[in-house]
């Protein structure tokens, strides 16, 4: 059996490593267009921002390692032109020698990956604007770097890669700004949590430009002038373009390959191409949502790595492991902040019609008395009828890690909120609470779903009536430092005395600062007779949040 493979990084180089482990005898050749293969992508940015040190570290395999462990004919430097399924033979060309030829396979995996999107924009292909995928470009943009340390950078696009060069770049002394053509950071974000992170950054002396588009580019004798749409500009000696990437199925598209409705390869659940030959993974396929019921790309690590292990076991022991979907668990450190989410956010549930309820909690990192504890944000939406976890969004500094891969696997294995309130932790005051964040955000929500709990967002006070009680129950001293237009103070602990002041014919919308104190002061006026109490979901905090947010973007500054 001869297995070929393109692509020899993430979902290429761990199906070629399978397939050895799978079938000793089978000849194994792999092509990689660029020098390197299974590189680690993810650390690029790290290494450009020194936090890691050594360029060799990023090698997690050599060619000629992965040679001699895995007796594997790796071809770098070696780009694949052409797919012949029918023959069953692909066009090699090698990048040194310009040298052409072809190559049988019996199987084959595409592994190609996506590439950056660079818009048609004028003056996009002046020096100094850069896109970040691989090692070359590492390179570049690090020399790039070095020469202008301490100047100025713009980076258009606030996804992933682009925040995590935004804090390495922060972090070597370079100004920075950011672009982003979106109301908020991070798409797959709901806004109460993009906005927690917005105001960090923006805290860490970073330009944050939300709503802002490009119009061109333009190269004066030292800089690159970036034109907005608005009639702004920003001068910059580092552009870096980090908009998105699209799947790379040139070759899929040659070989005849069928594509889905996301633009992807599209692939059946063994990972199979509509060629029963050839096989696919990672960012260049796209795959059944198991949320959404939607075909997706998912451009991450991990279900590329897993995707290249189960189709090596379809390609040699036949079509028996099942892939099931990527629910998008990701994770990005924006300086000292953590935001993390799996599954899907409560505007895209909206968008694809699925009934869902949302609740925000705030907790310590871990027990308020052990020093150190830091505020996790957590963000649920779920099923109203059955309480399935739909989507789980973090914002925190410490443990949000782990709060996420445990809400990813509630979510992954199609169980509910009420799974939440059970999950078992392992507890000590350093690392966590009695009851941990994640057990809180479970309670929360299961009080919502058995209505012991009713609850209002941070985007619905234009709901609010004449006639309706806007009440506030912090403390006198809380409520005196600011709270919201129209709303009248009864702290929490004078609630049960005080309520005589209230009208049980009218609404009530509550709030204190998170969301707790609110559900108490809700629990006491719904058993005193007031039939009509709603909770502000995540509280103040959550409110004073994106409403700051709304303005900056509307007012276009920064604080
Ligand atoms: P890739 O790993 O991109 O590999 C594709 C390879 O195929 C490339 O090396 C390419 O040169 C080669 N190739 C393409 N066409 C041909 C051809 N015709 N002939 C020969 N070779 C070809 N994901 C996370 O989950 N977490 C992160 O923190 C994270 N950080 C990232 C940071 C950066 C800067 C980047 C660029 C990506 C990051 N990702 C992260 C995404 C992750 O790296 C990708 O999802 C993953 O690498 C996709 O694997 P793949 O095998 O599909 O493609």
């Amino acid at each position: 059996m001869k297995y070929v493979i393109v692509g020899a990084v993430a979902g290429g180089a761990s199906a070629a490593a399978r397939l050895r482990r799978l079938d000793e005898k089978a000849e194994i050749v792999i092509f990689e267009k660029g020098e390197y293969i299974s590189y680690a992508n993810c650390g690029l940015p790290y290494y450009i921002g020194d936090v890691i040190k050594e360029r060799n570290a990023l090698f997690v395999q050599t060619a000629s390692a992965f040679n001699k462990r895995f007796n594997i004919d790796v071809r770098t430097l070696t780009e694949i032109t052409n797919i012949d399924a029918k023959a069953k033979t692909i066009t090699a060309v090698n990048q040194t020698t310009g040298k052409e030829y072809k190559e049988s396979y019996d199987k084959l995996v595409l592994s190609p990956g996506a590439d950056p999107v660079r818009p048609p924009l004028p003056g996009i292909t002046n020096e100094g604007i850069f896109t970040l995928r691989n090692v070359k470009d590492t390179d570049y943009i690090k020399s790039f770097v070095q020469q202008k340390k301490g100047k100025k950078a713009v980076i258009i696009g606030a996804g992933f890669i682009g925040l995590e060069m935004a804090e390495n770049l922060r972090d070597l002394g370079m100004e920075v700004s950011i672009v982003e053509m979106g109301k908020q950071i991070l798409a797959p974000l709901d806004y109460p949590i993009a906005a927690i992170a917005q105001q960090h950054i923006r805290a860490k002396g970073v330009d944050l430009l939300l709503d802002s588009t490009v119009a061109s580019f333009e190269k004066n004798s030292s800089q690159i002038r970036v034109n907005l749409k608005s009639g702004e500009a920003i001068e910059a000696d580092i552009v870096l373009l980090s908009i998105g990437v699209k799947p790379d199925t040139r070759l899929a598209v040659k070989a005849g390959l069928k594509l889905g409705e996301a633009k992807g390869i599209w692939v059946n659940e063994y990972l199979q191409t509509s060629d029963p030959n050839i096989y696919a993974v990672g960012d260049a396929i796209e795959f059944t949502n198991p949320i959404i019921g939607k075909s997706m790309n998912t451009f991450l690590a991990g279900p590329a790595n897993k995707q290249g292990r189960i189709c090596a076991n379809n390609m040699v022991l036949g079509n028996s492991h099942r892939y099931h979907g990527s629910i998008n668990t990701a994770i990005v450190k924006i300086f000292d902040m953590t935001i993390a989410t799996a599954g899907t956010a409560s505007k895209h549930l909206t968008s694809a019609g699925i009934k869902h309820l949302v609740s925000t909690t705030h907790n310590g990192s871990h027990a308020g008395y052990y020093p150190g504890a830091k505020q996790m944000s957590i963000q649920v939406a779920f099923s109203p009828t059955d309480g399935r976890l739909l989507g789980a969004q973090i914002a925190g500094f410490d443990g949000v890690d782990k709060r996420i891969d445990i809400l990813s696997s509630v979510i992954k294995r199609n169980s509910t909120v009420y799974e939440l309130t059970e999950v078992e932790h392992a507890y000590a005051p350093p690392y966590s609470s009695a009851k941990d964040p994640v057990n809180i955000a479970g309670f929360a929500a299961e009080n919502i779903l058995q209505k012991r709990a009713s609850v209002f967002y941070w985007d619905q006070f234009g709901q609010i009536g004449e006639n309706d009680i806007l009440l506030d129950v912090r403390t006198k001293k809380e409520f005196e430092a600011g709270s919201i237009a129209n709303a009248i103070n009864i702290p929490l602990d004078s609630i049960r005395e005080r309520m005589h002041e209230l009208d049980k014919s009218k609404k009530i919308y509550l709030f204190c600062l998170a969301g707790l104190r609110g559900y108490f002061a809700q629990r006491i006026l719904t058993q005193n007779g007031f039939d009509d109490v709603v909770n502000l979901s995540g509280g103040y905090q959550i409110w004073k949040t994106c409403t700051n947010e709304m303005k900056c973007v509307d007012n276009k500054v920064n604080v």
